[in-house]
């Protein structure tokens, strides 16, 4: 055999090797963060199917916790990103959906606390993405955790840490984000968390059109010890934050956890909202 019929059985078997080696896939494959454990992460991680609400916004969260997509020719739009463990889910929903997780234009978080956050490093990662929140959450997407203000910091930092998001916005109230089509606006509603935020948008088939509201949660979680009458301008911007809520343009309502928004209007869930929070005053008044 020749030196140059050698070489080329060589190179054709280096060929094969690296077929082999690297198979050609249709995308790119997304690298999850390290799962986090809590009591309620398998539950909440649970996967369900994908569904769409109208138009061009989706589901493509788990069972437990949110994560909407809304679609345009030119990029999407991804709300929220549950747990670390919950990214390969979404992103295995976007594409049973039909789209790709690399046309993901722009992030945004209701809150930033490990169930809606912890999965948008590893889809930023992916597909490149902005990523935006209100100023307090882009700060708790910075840290990588809880900021100090927030009813539940007295877990701790670590018992809230989630991975850290780099290249975060500060999203201004009342502010638009564009992406081909869609348009949607930030309402700062500082309430179960300092920098929680809700996002609007209208989605439409053929002239039928609908507000379409992502609330974020009104719950008044707290950790031991913190109260909420001890400082009665929380408890006022968070009744100005229901009352925001309550009061948007509301014909489908998402909220970070799909169940609470069940059989809700934004005025129902508002005042759901409420009457957990007058709730727990008067609890903490007994105490
Ligand atoms: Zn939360």
């Amino acid at each position: 055999m020749s030196f140059a019929m050698r070489l080329s059985i060589a190179a054709a078997l280096v060929a094969v090797a690296v077929q082999t080696v690297l198979p050609r896939t249709a995308y790119a494959q997304l690298k999850p963060d390290v799962p986090l454990v809590c009591d309620l992460c398998d539950a909440w991680n649970k996967d369900v199917t994908p569904v769409k609400r109208f138009g061009n916004t989706y589901t493509v969260g788990t069972d437990g916790l949110s994560s909407v997509l809304v679609t345009s020719s030119a990029g999407h739009v991804l709300l929220d990103g549950a747990l670390p463990q919950s990214a390969a889910l979404i992103d295995q929903h976007i594409r049973a959906l039909g789209f790709r997780t690399e046309d993901i234009k722009l992030i945004l978080v209701s809150h930033g606390h490990y169930d809606h956050a912890g999965g948008v490093n590893a889809l930023q990662r992916l597909s490149g993405a902005r990523v935006g929140g209100s100023p307090s959450t882009a700060t708790a997407l910075r840290m990588g955790t809880i900021t100090p203000d927030d009813p539940q910091a007295g877990f701790g930092v670590e018992a809230n840490r989630f991975p850290k998001v780099s290249n975060v916005e500060d999203l201004a109230d009342g502010q638009v984000l564009r992406v081909g089509d869609i348009a949607i606006t930030v309402h700062h509603v500082p309430s179960h968390a300092p920098g929680s935020t809700a996002y609007t948008w209208r989605s439409c088939e053929g002239t039928d059109c609908r507000n379409v509201v992502y609330a974020d949660s009104l719950t008044s979680v707290a950790a031991p010890g913190f109260r909420f009458s001890d400082d009665p301008a929380r408890v006022a911007t968070f009744r100005k934050s229901i009352a925001k809520v309550a009061a948007l343009p509301c014909d489908i309502l998402i909220a970070p956890h799909p169940s609470f928004a069940v059989g809700k209007t934004c005025k129902t869930y508002a005042a759901d909202g409420e009457a957990r929070l007058d709730q727990r005053l008067a609890d903490e008044k007994k105490k």
